[in-house]
């Protein structure tokens, strides 16, 4: 092991620093590639231990999924325990062990191959469904035997985790009781994984490169700083000492903000502003409300998609939308419809791989070309209105006929419920994200169809400047304080005060007080942040002077 000092620089999420033990995820290899065993009888013992982890895993699961999203959701988990119990599934893993002399995970993908098969030749559609069930729990049986467990999610003592990058589904599964840090080789400050790592307010480097990777050792002594983007592996002497002064006074600063709980988010001259959260799921609104969030400002719902091996029902997204409405008691939630696609994939969408995924089949564009798509999660957000005060916001607009659409294709979710007899509210807002450079340039003529605006700053950064927000060797050209994106969305405010609607900043950059001013200048109503930059941001409203 090598116990020299060694600094890493990338960029830094949060401000906290965190110290621990270096744990690196190897992103798992289903290949499960034939070996001959000559010790059969370990190869089945070693697949029943692998069994009974993955048991544990998917009960873990399911009881996590029926408290995010109720029990729908969890029988997807506990279709997938039926499958590992079932006697056929074991004994043809055992036999194929014995006859053939193979490893366990060979062994595994030969059953799941035969099964898989099986259902997917069956005529009932929803027994076809459940070969899908079955790789994913024979994936899950041949990563953890071979030692590539899909999950970076680490068991027992917390620690710093670290890859060559963590998909968003990744770290959708990282929350602050099991890491303590993240650092990715590569991704950028813009990417959903940096945005997930603000919103569950784990301390993070992003894209420190590869050299990283090739130094660290699994268990070596690490610090990660969030706040400078600087990692440190055996940190020691002078460098420690400072970095421990830093954590204590950093977390003295939280402290401190925590005072401004309660308070309103008013400046100076006693102009008030709303100040909301952004969340990726259910489980986020707790850290939003102890955070004084005055409402949702951005659900991203395309994360009850990720994560999973079939498309969410309607009763499951119900289940979710109503559990965020009913914990904000009818404080404003906004939830936006699916924003998949680009660097947000799942398989089971079967979307085409394509040359510029950015500029491609992404969000809105999506649901417009796949209408039950759109029409289930709106049936289950209109359902979901009656539990609260719900705005539903729409991704990645670029024209006027696209709204129209959208307008249409709510009125006749509308009607079906109507003639239903299910019950909605008649109150919920539609808005929509000014995250292209077409939809600020044009907000003048969406404006009169929308409720509100929410502006998305690093799409709209990311289009404005030609910058794939995923890419780090352009971040430097990458400048979000550039003054074509300030210009947008001073136009995109202008239009939404002519046509008295409310305008929202939604991205990033809402939480960078250096801009808090000109915000509320151009007259921006609301800002949504991560759960833990409301106070700062309260702070920052509290100390500005509008008639400076
Ligand atoms: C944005 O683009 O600024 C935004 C809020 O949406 P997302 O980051 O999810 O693309
Ligand atoms: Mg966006």
């Amino acid at each position: 092991m090598n116990t020299n000092m060694r600094k890493y620089q990338g960029t830094g999420i949060g401000e906290a620093v965190a110290f621990g033990k270096l744990r690196l995820f190897r992103r798992p290899d289903p290949k499960a590639e034939y070996l001959h065993i000559a010790d059969t009888e370990g190869e089945k013992a070693r697949f029943r231990q692998a069994k009974a982890l993955a048991l544990g895993q998917l009960q873990e699961l399911g009881e996590h999924a029926l408290q995010e999203a109720g029990r729908d959701s969890a029988a997807v988990f506990e279709a997938h325990q039926m499958i590992l119990l079932d006697a056929e599934f074991d004994q043809s893993v055992v036999h194929a062990i014995d006859s053939r002399s193979a490893n366990a995970e060979y062994a595994v993908r030969l059953t799941a191959e035969v099964f898989a098969a099986k259902f997917a030749a069956m005529n009932d559609p929803y027994m076809k469904a459940r070969a899908a069930d079955v790789w994913d729990v024979s994936l899950r049986l041949i990563r953890i035997l071979s030692g590539t467990d899909s999950r970076p999610m680490p068991a027992g003592e917390k620690v710093i985790l670290c890859a060559d990058d963590f998909t968003p589904s990744e770290a959708a599964s990282l929350n602050r009781e099991n890491v303590l840090a993240f650092v990715t080789a590569r991704g950028s400050a813009g990417s959903h994984t940096a945005i997930l790592a603000r919103s569950r307010n784990i301390p993070a480097v992003i894209g420190v490169g590869d050299e990283f990777l090739r130094n660290a050792g699994e268990g070596d002594e690490a610090v990660v700083d969030g706040s400078t983007g600087e990692v440190f592996i055996n940190p020691h002497g002078e460098i420690l000492k400072k970095l421990t002064d830093k954590q204590l006074t950093l977390t003295r600063k939280a402290s401190l903000l925590r005072e401004l709980k309660g308070r309103e988010n008013v400046t100076l001259d006693g102009k008030k502003i709303d100040i909301y959260a952004n969340i990726g799921s259910v489980r986020d609104v707790k850290d939003a409300l102890a955070n004084d969030a005055g409402g949702i400002g951005l659900f991203r719902s395309e994360f009850l998609y990720l994560e999973r091996s079939d498309y969410p029902s309607e009763e499951e997204q119900f289940a979710a939308y109503r559990k965020v409405l009913e914990d904000m008691a009818g404080k404003k939630v906004i939830i936006r419809t699916l924003d998949i696609g680009a660097d947000k994939q799942a398989d089971y969408f079967r979307l085409k791989k394509e040359d510029n995924p950015a500029l491609g089949l992404r969000a809105i564009r999506l649901c417009l070309l796949r209408p039950e798509l759109f029409r289930i999660q709106l049936r289950a957000l209109y359902r979901a209105s009656v539990y609260g005060n719900l705005g539903i916001l729409f991704p990645m607009i670029t024209a006027v006929w696209e709204l129209e659409k959208i307008l249409a294709v709510c009125g006749q979710v509308k009607e079906e419920l109507r003639q239903q007899e299910i019950p909605f509210s008649h109150q919920v807002e539609l808005g929509i994200m000014i995250e292209t450079p077409a939809a600020a340039l044009i907000s003048e003529k969406l404006a009169p169809l929308a409720d509100f605006f929410s502006v998305g700053t690093n799409d709209l950064t990311q289009y404005t400047l030609a910058c794939d927000r995923q890419n780090p060797d352009v971040a430097q050209f990458a400048d979000p304080h550039h003054e074509a994106v300030l210009r947008l969305i001073e136009i995109s405010a202008e239009s939404a005060r002519r046509h008295g609607i409310r305008i929202g900043i939604c991205g990033e950059l809402g939480a960078d007080t250096s801009l808090t001013g000109t915000f509320l200048r151009m007259g921006i109503d609301e800002l949504s942040v991560s759960p833990d930059s409301i106070l700062k941001v309260r702070r920052t409203v509290r100390g500005i002077d509008l008639r400076e």
